[in-house]
C-alpha cells in the first residue's frame, strides 16, 4: 500500500490551450524535460499532440521521443556536447539551441549527413547558457554560413526573474534582446512560463511554457488556479494506521512534535521515499475527506502523520490528497521551502503512476 500519482490528461491538454490563448500570435513549444517534469516522457508527449513542438534538454531525450515515434520538431534547450550528439541532431532531426563556442568547434570539425535547425542563444541576463550580446555578431555570422545548418537560423534567450512582475531585470532583458534580434530579422523565443503570463513583451514568434503545461503558476504567490490552470498530477495515498496517544506523548522521529492533549493521530503512506518533501514541516495540509488536516511531526521514509482531532470519522483506508486536486502543489512546496518544479521531479519510482481523462 502506497502513494499513486493520478496525471490527468484532460488538464493537461487544457493548460496548453490556456498557454495558446495567453500567447495567441505565438507558436509553442511544450517543454518536456525531465520525464515531463515527473507526469512521464511519452504520456505527455503523446497527450500532447496539438502542442506545435516539443522541447527537451537534452539529445538523449529528444532521441528517446523520436525512437517512441513522435514526430513533432524536437528543440534540444542545451544542444549538443559530442560529436555523437551531433549526429545524432542530424540523424533524427533536432532542433538545437546553440549556446558556447565549443559547440561551433563541433560543427567545424565534424559533418553531418543533414543540415540541422539551429537556435542561437544569447545570454540577456540569465547568466547560464547562451553568448553575451557582444558576441552574438560573429556565432550569427558563422552558422549562418555553414553547411550542416539549416537555412533560417533563430534567435533565443531565456528569463531569470520572469515570476516577479516588479522585478526591473525581465525589462532590462527584453531590451537586451531586441537589441540584438532587430539586426538579424528572424524567428525570435523568449517566453517560459512566467513570460506566457506575465510579460506580453516576450510572447514572440514562439513561446515554451513548461510549468503552467502541468498546471502550477511559476508567478510568486500565485497559484495554477489563478491563472485558469487545472492539476495535471494529483499524488494521493491512504491512512494505514490510527493510534490514539495521551498528552504530552512525542510523535515519530525525534518526538519534534508532542500531543498537547489526548487525541488521535493517523498514519499514512507516504513519506520523502515517495518524494514527498521530508522538510515540510508541522501545520502543512493534506486533504482528508475534501478538508484540510495537518501534518504533525517529522516526515518518515514511507509515511507521515497527520492530527486527527477535527476528523472524528476518519477510518484507516481512508484516501488523502497530498497535492493536486483541491490542494495546489504550490502551497505544498512553499511550506517545505522549494517550488512546484521539484515535487513534480522528485516523485519516485515506486509510486503507481495512472492516467484518467485520456
Ligand atoms: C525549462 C525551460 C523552459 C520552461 O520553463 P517553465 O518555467 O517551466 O515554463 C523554457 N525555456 C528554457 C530554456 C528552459 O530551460
Amino acid at each position: 500500500m502506497g502513494p499513486s500519482a493520478v496525471i490527468d490528461l484532460s488538464a493537461l491538454r487544457h493548460n496548453l490551450q490556456r498557454a495558446t490563448e495567453l500567447a495567441p500570435e505565438s507558436r509553442l513549444y511544450a517543454v518536456i524535460k525531465a520525464n515531463a517534469y515527473g507526469h512521464g516522457l511519452l504520456r505527455v508527449a503523446r497527450a500532447l499532440e496539438a502542442a506545435d513542438a516539443l522541447a527537451v534538454a537534452r539529445v538523449e531525450e529528444a532521441v528517446e521521443l523520436r525512437k517512441a515515434g513522435i514526430d513533432q520538431p524536437i528543440l534540444v534547450l542545451e544542444g549538443f556536447f559530442t560529436s555523437d550528439e551531433l549526429k545524432a541532431a542530424s540523424h533524427f532531426q533536432l532542433e538545437v539551441a546553440i549556446q558556447q563556442p565549443e559547440q561551433l568547434e563541433l560543427l567545424s570539425t565534424h559533418t553531418v549527413s543533414e543540415p540541422i535547425t539551429c537556435w542561437l542563444k544569447v545570454d540577456t541576463g540569465m547568466h547560464r547558457l547562451g553568448f553575451q550580446p557582444d558576441a552574438v555578431d560573429s556565432a550569427w555570422a558563422f552558422l549562418n554560413s555553414h553547411p550542416s545548418v539549416s537555412k533560417g537560423v533563430r534567435v533565443m534567450t531565456h528569463l531569470s526573474s520572469g515570476d516577479d512582475l516588479s522585478d526591473p531585470a525581465t525589462q532590462a532583458q527584453l531590451s537586451s534582446f531586441q537589441r540584438s534580434s532587430d539586426r538579424f530579422n528572424t524567428g525570435t523565443s523568449i517566453a517560459n512560463s512566467a513570460g506566457i503570463i506575465g510579460w506580453p513583451g516576450s510572447r514572440t514568434d514562439w513561446v515554451r511554457p513548461g510549468i503552467m503545461l502541468y498546471g502550477a503558476s511559476p508567478m510568486s504567490g500565485r497559484t495554477g488556479l489563478d491563472e485558469g490552470l487545472r492539476p495535471v498530477m494529483t499524488l494521493k495515498s491512504r491512512i494505514i494506521a490510527i493510534n490514539t496517544f495521551s498528552k504530552g506523548s512525542p510523535i515519530g522521529y525525534s518526538g519534534s512534535w508532542v500531543c498537547p492533549e489526548t487525541m488521535r493521530v493517523a498514519v499514512v503512506a507516504a513519506g520523502y521515499g515517495d518524494g514527498y518533501p521530508r522538510h515540510a514541516p508541522s501545520d502543512t495540509p493534506v486533504l482528508l475527506n475534501q478538508k484540510r488536516v495537518p501534518l504533525i511531526g517529522r516526515v518518515s521514509m514511507d509515511m507521515l502523520n497527520l492530527d486527527l482531532r477535527s476528523q472524528p470519522d476518519a477510518q484507516v483506508g481512508d484516501e488523502v490528497i497530498l497535492w493536486g486536486e483541491g490542494l495546489p502543489a504550490e502551497e505544498i512546496a512553499g511550506r517545505a521551502g522549494t517550488i512546484a518544479y521539484e515535487l513534480f521531479c522528485g516523485v519516485t519510482q515506486r509510486v503507481v503512476f495512472e492516467e484518467i481523462g485520456a
